[in-house]
């Protein structure tokens, strides 16, 4: 995925900063705990489709 577009992508719900998960499959918000699934390279930025995150990875590893 480009990284200029990760740049310009924020959560839908709290406009805050997103982090792409290691093996590029989500884009993660941390203040959330919400995960957003990366399909085919295009970011889904739908509450709907988002992921909540487990405990562990909440926490910063
Ligand atoms: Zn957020």
């Amino acid at each position: 995925m480009d990284t200029k577009l990760l740049d310009i992508l924020a959560c839908p719900l709290c406009k805050g900063p997103l982090k792409l998960a290691e093996d590029k499959s989500e884009l993660i918000c941390k203040a959330d705990g919400m995960a957003f699934p990366v399909r085919d390279g295009i970011p889904v930025m739908l509450e709907s489709e988002a992921r909540t995150l487990d405990v562990d990875e909440r926490l910063d590893k």
